[in-house]
């Protein structure tokens, strides 16, 4: 019997998720086939330890548009972040509260050296007036210059903190994609599910019909109206929705444009410990401006005064031993660190700009039948993979 489909979409990560969640909603038929033994791409939890390491350090923030269609998502437990960051500076960390969520931030909690009154006055100008300035095309660290913020503070804030967003210390991202994360993370509540990022898929998956969703069924090959699996099953398709760039190389030659071949990514290493740590805050993210090996970190409490932390590391060449040395030389009262387990992940971030909102619709279409959707075509976060699927599906009915 012939294996025929309405829609087919390849991939389970959360612009799948997102296509099939939209399909389900309108009652058309579609099937999900990933090659993972687990849904949820690059939102990826680890539970080899006992642990729920995820994958990479990634947040949520609360605020992001696109989420209201996950209303699910809101079922899982999330360890909330102050607003704000702990940042190391010479021998002193220094807290600083976010003065726009938390009123303190004015007057306590922000004697980080190199955060002038003038930078205050900008930041504040900035936040709110974001929308502006979101169609210069200049590169966002000119910008920031330009804007009068001092050196300093564009080098320990902006830099220290968003090379860890964009996974790349030249925040080379288009102004108005740097504008909209930023004013987000000035005015949303961030967190991490308890149990790791990939909860949120796990919330996902409990509202969609799960004979629908074939996981280890890696697609090898494709063609106008079929594609094939590595188990050599064949599937006919009359729509195709394929939400990762590489599955481009599996077209048919009469078919393919290379139109992806130019897509790279931004590469991430995310490492591990387990300490006891005494009067230590894990309510922030740490920023380390000084560092030439760690982008940030970040703790979890378990236990009485045992932590999880988690260092990320823009070097894929910096080994565990260095960056756990680093490490004890930041917390005073560390006992009994172990190293746990370090994630390499090559194609994390997409990195080029030119396919970004690609041509305002943020999806592409291939053929008459095939499309392409993702962060690669919207902008690279969760926001931006739920928004390419919603304008791909949406462009359907029209
Ligand atoms: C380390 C890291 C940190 C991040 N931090 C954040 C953050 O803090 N906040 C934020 O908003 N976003 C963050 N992101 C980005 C966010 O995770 C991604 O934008 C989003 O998960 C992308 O989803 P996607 O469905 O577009 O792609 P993917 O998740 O990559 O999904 C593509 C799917 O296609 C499948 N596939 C590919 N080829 C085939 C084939 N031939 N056959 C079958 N299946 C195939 C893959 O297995 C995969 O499951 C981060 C990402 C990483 C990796």
């Amino acid at each position: 019997m012939k294996n025929i489909y309405d829609n087919i979409i390849i991939g389970s990560g959360l612009t799948g998720l997102t296509i099939a969640k939209l399909l389900s909603s309108k009652k058309i038929d579609y099937i999900i086939l990933d090659k993972n033994k687990d849904a949820g791409g690059r939102i990826s939890t680890n539970n080899s330890t006992r642990y729920n390491l995820d994958e990479g350090f990634q947040i949520l923030l609360e605020d992001y548009p696109n989420l209201g269609i996950f209303p699910e998502i809101n079922n899982s437990s999330f360890k909330r972040f102050e607003s704000g960051f702990i940042t190391k500076k010479g021998r002193s960390l220094y807290k600083v509260l976010n003065p726009f969520k938390n009123i303190k931030g004015l007057f306590f909690d922000n004697s980080f050296p190199g955060f002038t009154l003038k930078d205050k006055y900008l930041l504040g100008k900035l936040i709110f007036l974001s929308k502006k300035y979101e169609n210069q095309e200049i590169p966002v660290k000119k910008f920031l210059k330009n804007f009068g913020f001092s050196p300093t503070f564009v080098n320990d804030f902006f830099i220290s903190f968003f090379q860890g967003v964009f996974l790349d210390n030249n925040l080379n991202v288009p102004l108005k994609y740097f504008l909209f994360i930023f004013s987000l993370f000035s005015k949303s509540n961030v967190s991490i599910p308890v149990n790791g990022m990939n909860q949120i898929v796990k919330e996902i998956l409990l509202k969609l019909d799960s004979s629908k969703l074939k996981l280890n069924k890696e697609v090898v090959n494709i063609k106008a109206d079929s594609i094939e699996t590595d188990d050599g099953e064949i599937f006919y398709f009359k729509k195709l929705f394929c939400t990762d760039p590489q599955i481009e190389k599996l077209i048919d030659k009469r078919l393919n444009q290379n139109f992806f071949k130019r897509i790279s990514y931004n590469s991430v290493q995310c490492f591990y410990f387990l300490a006891e740590i005494i009067d230590v805050d894990d309510r922030f993210i740490y920023l380390l401006p000084e560092s030439k090996n760690i982008t940030n970190m970040c703790l979890k409490k378990l236990k009485d005064d045992k932590f999880i932390i988690s260092a990320s590391s823009l070097s894929m060449e910096i080994s565990e031993n260095a960056i756990e040395k680093e490490i004890l030389g930041y917390f005073d009262n560390t006992k009994n660190i172990k190293f746990l387990e370090a994630f390499k992940i090559l194609n994390a971030l997409p990195s080029n700009p030119e396919f970004f909102n690609f041509q305002n619709k943020s999806f592409y279409q291939y053929s008459s039948n095939i499309y392409f959707a993702g962060d690669y075509l919207s902008y690279p976060c969760l926001n931006g993979s739920i928004q390419s699927a919603l304008n791909l599906v949406r462009s359907l009915s029209k």
